[in-house]
């Protein structure tokens, strides 16, 4: 197997790799950069997001107003230290933006425009109408290849990490195109990989989506931290789960049940359609259960009303979501109320690492969604998740390009890297068992949106366990058809599959155990928050019998946990 060597490798292509990218080749223009992605750069997810990118920008909103907002609606388990340094970085990332010719919109005097989001208390997401993801992507991926020492190897797709005694040596891939696996060495790998909502089939997320680089970690030995919580969306088209924009909210949109009520008023009367996603999406929730969803032919439903908008502010403000809504819900916002309901949509938890992005495997960073860096704790607040990207993306460019100044390339152990080659190859493609990749992938898909979505009992949870660890024992047993290398999808799929099986059966464990309702894992035989016995981080690790669970304290700076009404 041919081994190909850079001082920094960084897998994932979206914001976070992509800012990691820029800020690692900035640091030191000696440093040899790597980009790995499975897909071109601007497919991934991150293109995806619409509505903004909170940042503190005007002198009447403040960097502790960001912070505390962001705290409290974590539900207390943020790390307020990391909340503190993540909010006071933020600005900085949108007018480095704005330098490297990203097109926020503007307000009638020039300056940027800020719309207000859920669970913020100031006007303070950026946006670029309702696209703004894209553009951020567009302008990072120009800024990325002007860089002559930023290498892209698009379309190539990583199945392993490789260390030596516990410190990182480099990892394996498959070139797609023509199927061979070759060799990387690297002194820092960064995991800017993305999240993993594709355990679930009503999500907002890409079918890209499946967590690659987590489970890659976790089954490296570096622990997943706070897997239990999973974001769901409140407004999932119906009936593709695409996502509507919480920008549509921000723009001022009602929430309507059947009885053409503003239901968020018994729910969260001050914030009401704003509050955070977690309270609105159990809201819904409720609304529905109780027969006040309004029937189609996808089943009942809630209504996001636009229309007192009117067309030249949706046109203006929300242009993707008009057109999204007219292609793929044969809807107009402008003229009927769109059909929604909630969709996973976002993993607060993700790759143990501190606040400099450091894994505790030296030489190895986590930025991005991949990453748990203790920011959104229990619920991640609306537009949070972009900035998050962009400020520790250049943290970990920027930690990683110290280290790989200092640090010496390790030795790639051969056995380990021909194992995998063995496994792949062998174990995977080469096996002719019956069963059948997208049947365990719907079944995977069932369980988790059957007893793992937004309202959460014991038994259901050890049913899906038991459900999920049944299904690895059947993907022990897959055969994929297509036996040949160039652009094997089957293989990559399958591959795919083992990642988000792992990756379910840690969510699962890790919601199991924690015995309490916090932000959003909401146990309806714990319903109260137990910050005695449970304000504390989780950690999974690896071991042959199933996630071994450890627990972290919380770091609390300024904000005792106190009631979250909104
Ligand atoms: C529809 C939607 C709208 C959103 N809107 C907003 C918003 O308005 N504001 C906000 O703050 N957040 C929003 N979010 C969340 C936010 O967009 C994401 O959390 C964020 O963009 C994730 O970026 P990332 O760089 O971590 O990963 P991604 O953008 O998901 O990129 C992952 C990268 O990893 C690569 N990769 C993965 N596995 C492998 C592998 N095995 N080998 C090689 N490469 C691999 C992929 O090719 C890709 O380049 C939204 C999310 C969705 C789904």
């Amino acid at each position: 197997m041919e081994t190909l060597t850079h001082d920094i490798v960084i897998v994932g292509a979206g914001i976070a790799g992509l800012r990691a990218a820029i800020a690692a080749a900035e640091a030191n223009k000696r440093i040899d950069v790597a980009v790995i992605s499975k897909l071109y750069p601007v497919r991934s997810h991150s293109v995806c997001a619409q509505g903004g990118t909170a940042a503190v920008l005007r002198e009447d909103d403040s960097c502790d107003l960001h912070a505390w907002d962001t705290v409290k609606g974590s539900d207390f388990l943020a790390d307020q230290d990391a909340v503190e340094f993540f909010v006071r970085q933020a600005p900085r990332e949108i007018i480095t933006l704005e330098h490297w010719g990203c097109p926020w919109s503007r307000t009638a005097d020039g300056f940027i425009n800020q719309r207000p989001f859920g669970g913020h208390s100031f006007p303070r997401a950026c946006f670029a109408a309702d696209m703004t993801g894209f553009h951020e992507m567009h302008t990072l991926a120009g800024k990325a290849t002007i860089h002559e020492n930023i290498h892209f190897y698009n379309e190539w797709f990583v199945t392993s990490l490789i260390l030596k005694d516990k410190i990182t040596a480099g990892l394996t891939a498959i070139k797609l195109k023509t199927g061979e696996m070759y060799a990387f060495r690297a002194k820092s790998i960064i995991m800017a990989t993305g999240g993993y909502a594709r355990i679930y089939e009503f999500t907002t997320f890409s079918h890209t989506s499946t967590g690659d680089g987590m489970a890659i970690a976790y089954q490296a030995g570096i622990a997943l931290k706070d897997m239990e919580f999973i974001q769901f969306h409140p407004t999932g088209l119906v009936p593709s789960g695409i996502l509507i924009t919480g920008g549509a909210r921000g723009e001022g949109g009602y929430l309507i049940n059947a009885d053409d009520e503003r239901f968020m008023k018994d729910y969260a009367p001050d914030k009401m359609e704003l509050a955070p996603r977690d309270i609105v999406s159990r809201a819904e929730t409720m609304e529905l259960q109780e027969g006040r969803g309004i029937e189609g032919p996808y089943g009942p439903y809630i209504a996001l009303d636009l229309r007192h908008l009117g067309e030249e502010k949706i046109d203006e403000r929300l242009p993707l979501i008009r057109d999204v809504a007219i292609k793929l819900g044969g809807v107009d916002p402008v003229k009927e109320p769109l059909p929604i309901r909630p969709a996973a949509h976002y993993s607060m938890g993700g790759i143990h690492a501190n606040v400099r992005t450091e894994t505790p495997t030296r030489g190895l960073y986590a930025a991005g969604e991949c990453s748990c860096l203790n920011i959104h704790g229990a619920n991640r607040l609306g537009t949070n998740s972009t900035s998050d990207c962009l400020v520790f993306g250049a943290v970990a460019g920027e930690e990683a390009a110290k280290h790989a100044s200092s640090a010496s390339l390790q030795a790639l152990p051969k056995k380990k890297v021909l194992a995998e080659e063995r496994r792949v190859f062998e174990e995977i493609l080469g096996q002719e068992g019956d069963e059948k990749v997208a049947e365990i992938r719907d079944d995977m898909c069932r369980i988790m949106s059957q007893d793992v979505w937004i309202f959460r009992v014991g038994d259901g949870l050890n049913n899906a366990l038991k459900g999920v660890v049944a299904l690895k024992e059947r993907a022990a047993n897959i055969g994929v058809k297509d036996g040949g290398r160039p652009f094997n999808t089957g293989l990559v799929a399958a591959l795919q599959l083992n990642f988000t099986l792992d990756l379910a059966e840690v969510t699962i464990a890790s919601a199991l155990a924690r015995t309490e309702s916090r932000g959003a894992h909401s146990r309806l035989d714990y319903p109260k928050r137990d910050d005695g016995n449970w304000l504390k981080h989780t950690l999974a690790s690896y071991a042959k019998t199933g996630p071994r669970l450890e627990y972290l304290p919380v770091t609390t700076t300024k904000w005792t946990p106190a009631a979250r009404a909104y």
